[in-house]
């Protein structure tokens, strides 16, 4: 059985797109409206082209269905600068069929970090994403501390008052645990800074 082989090309916006996709006039066309952009965005996925549905694409069903579950349930591939989750699956499925067809290693990079390597600007945003991620995690530590030496205060005061110190320390608990979590994404920068460094300057 003949399978139709993918080929692909990447929009202004880093966007991968399929040719042998069966919307590609659709995603290349020029001046959208938000809600053909909107639109675009839920359409640029291996699932609504005709050949996964058919089932003659070099890539087979069942195969796509599972680069899919290991992209958005076990978040096997991030972004080689960043290490944000891809969040588009053409990203991935062209990364592999590079590899697999060609033997080519090619770097999964998220499209905002495309952006910024086209706009020369890479290091400096990863930098800002890092330090963004730092300067959160500071506030919340201070935060938490703040809340911790008013306790007595909100204590002696009515019982609502102490509900909202417990609501907001519970937040800042939350948003401390949420940057912990993200504390091997600045790690994840340092290796993408290192590779940039090594590879494209
Ligand atoms: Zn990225």
């Amino acid at each position: 059985m003949s399978f139709v082989e993918p080929s692909f090309e990447i929009d202004e916006k880093g966007r991968v797109i399929c040719q042998f996709h069966s919307n590609f006039s659709f995603f290349i066309m020029p001046s959208k409206t938000m809600l053909q952009e909107k639109q675009m965005e839920i359409l640029l996925t291996c699932k609504t082209c005709q050949h996964y549905l058919n089932n003659d694409c070099y890539f087979p069903r069942r195969e796509i269905d599972k680069i899919e579950i290991d992209r958005t349930k076990k978040h096997l591939f991030i972004c080689k600068f960043c290490g944000n989750y891809i969040d588009r699956m053409l990203s991935v499925i062209q990364k592999l069929y590079l590899k697999e067809r060609f033997n080519i290693q090619v770097p999964l990079i998220c499209c905002s970090c495309y952006e910024s390597l086209k706009n020369h600007k890479l290091i400096k945003d990863l930098k800002i994403k890092s330090n963004r991620i730092k300067l959160n995690l500071i506030i919340s530590i201070l935060g938490i501390v703040f809340m911790y030496l008013t306790r007595n205060l909100f204590l002696s005061m009515p019982a609502i008052y102490f509900s909202i110190w417990f609501l907001i320390i519970l937040s800042l608990f939350s948003f401390l645990l949420q940057y912990f979590m993200s504390l091997s994404r600045l790690n994840s920068m340092k290796k993408g800074k290192k590779f940039f460094k090594e590879h494209f300057s």
